[in-house]
């Protein structure tokens, strides 16, 4: 499979560390409120990734974390007056629910910054003993300069760097042997959470959480790091310097970031009124949509956002949910034997389909060439798998390599849409409408629909209430 490495800015060939295994490191949310669709994207991009190297037989230690110690938490935490754990807890909770929508599978294993403190102390006093970091007044920082590969991942240069941060110089912060040194421990302050240390009372720096996590769940030496393009600066810059400082070797292998998703063109941001959170636009699609349209465009090319091509993407996804229905009732309705040897030959371009398919994910992960293959696949079911006329064997195939093929994008074929909260309550509107009518087989009929789609009535006094299954 070909990677493109940020680090080499090419494609590179991946070869894992460990032959049949691979270790994927992906920074997970900040935890101070509902995730955003932006944050989605990662998520969605590199739970596809990890089931593509499950389908190819690899054994995958997915690892990403929250960050649940931040200073957005606290400021939440302080307007709330509840303890910052309280916050991110809660958070934590409501972005599982989230992931679960989107079809994102549970990591391994989902740390939590606040539950590895020990460990990042101890690789604090480990850069202090080895003379990248040093300690003012309660606050440790990373002795930039002391690392010769400092901006390898980011190209940047020191001396740029240290132009770009001359206000810094003067602005006070000038406790810092140098501009560019970053925080890895900070004191505490009044009414922040905080864990004894050697330097005092205070908590980790962020950059520094991520270190210390991967190295506990991966190894020293990580697969693939991944995360979003902003990352690259200072975030995974700095964890390279950290952990490579500390550990003595180098850190990953492969770094992967995903382009940012706008939309309608522009930044989302809260200031702009184009913010959308994945429980809001949950409301108006069905998430399976969302994670369709999330893989139409290739991982690394900026996504835009909009009513339009998400209604495209909501349509291509019912093309192929209907077909996969198709096929398979014309599995129940199979004819039983051999296949025909025209069939034989249809088995054969299926096969192409799927070795297409690979070479566009194996290809940098591009789902969005994997996609196409897909509509080509379902154009070729449709026009030869017969209900009544197809063996039972075509039609098995053809059904099982469709929903394979879907399964890798995290694509359910066989999930039936969810229901808007909109068309639920029109339904309830009809189904009493029926019922003054005295239509009561409509009735009925409305309520079964709405039972299988895992709606329950409950007819009170006030009216009919509902809920969710
Ligand atoms: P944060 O909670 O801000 O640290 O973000 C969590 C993840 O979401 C990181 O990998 C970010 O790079 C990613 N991310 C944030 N905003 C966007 C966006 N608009 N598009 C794509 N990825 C994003
Ligand atoms: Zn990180």
């Amino acid at each position: 499979m070909k990677i493109f490495n940020t680090l080499t800015r090419k494609k590179d060939d991946f070869k894992p560390i460990n032959e049949g295994k691979v270790g994927i490191y992906v920074c997970g949310p900040t935890v101070y409120d509902y995730i955003h669709i932006g944050n989605a994207r990662p998520m969605i991009v590199f739970d596809t990734l990890r089931r593509y190297f499950e389908y190819k037989g690899y054994e995958v230690n997915y690892v990403s974390n929250f960050t649940d110690v931040d200073d957005k938490i606290i400021k939440k935490a302080i307007e709330e007056g509840v303890d910052a754990n309280v916050v991110s807890e809660r958070f934590i909770e409501e972005c599982r629910k989230d992931m679960a929508a989107l079809n994102v599978r549970e990591a391994t294993t989902h740390p939590k910054a606040t539950e590895e403190i020990d460990d990042m102390i101890a690789m604090v006093e480990t850069l202090i003993e080895k003379g990248y970091a040093y300690e003012v007044n309660g606050t440790v920082y990373f002795r930039t300069r002391r690392f010769s590969d400092y901006g390898k991942l980011s190209k940047k240069n020191l001396d740029d760097l240290r132009a770009g941060n001359r206000e810094l110089l003067v602005s006070g912060e000038n406790e810092k042997e140098d501009a560019l040194d970053f925080v890895l421990w900070k004191p505490k302050k009044e009414g922040e959470p905080f864990w004894q240390s050697p330097w005092g009372e205070g908590r980790p720096g962020w950059h520094l959480e991520c270190s210390v996590m991967s190295k506990k769940y991966i190894g020293d030496i990580i697969d693939i790091h991944a995360g979003g393009e902003d990352l690259i600066f200072p975030h995974h810059e700095n964890e390279i310097a950290q952990s490579e400082a500390a550990n003595g070797t180098e850190f990953a292998r492969y770094w992967m970031h995903n382009g940012f998703l706008r939309i309608n063109n522009e930044k989302m941001s809260k200031s702009l009124g184009n913010f959308f959170t994945v429980r809001e636009i949950g409301e108006k699609y069905d998430l399976q949509v969302i994670r369709f349209f999330m893989l139409s465009a290739h991982y690394r090319s900026p996504l835009n956002f909009s009513q339009e091509l998400v209604e495209a993407s909501k349509n291509g996804l019912e093309r192929i949910k209907t077909a996969a229905a198709r096929v398979e009732e014309a599995v129940s309705l199979g004819v039983s034997g051999d296949m025909t040897s025209t069939e034989k030959e249809n088995v054969a371009v299926i096969d192409e389909f799927v070795s297409k398919y690979e070479a566009a994910m194996e290809d940098d992960l591009n789902t969005a060439d994997a996609i196409s293959v897909i509509f080509e696949l379902v154009k070729h079911v449709n026009t030869t798998v017969e209900k009544g006329v197809s063996t039972k064997a075509y039609a098995d195939k053809a059904y099982d390599t469709l929903k394979q093929l879907c399964d890798i994008l995290g694509i359910n074929v066989k999930e039936k849409a969810v229901l808007l909260d909109e068309e639920i309550e029109g339904l309830i509107q009809e189904r009493q409408e029926a019922r003054k009518a005295k239509n009561f087989a409509r009735a009925d009929e409305i309520r079964s629909l709405l039972t299988e789609k895992g709606i329950i009535l409950e007819d009170t006094r006030e009216g009919v209430r509902w809920k969710r299954a």
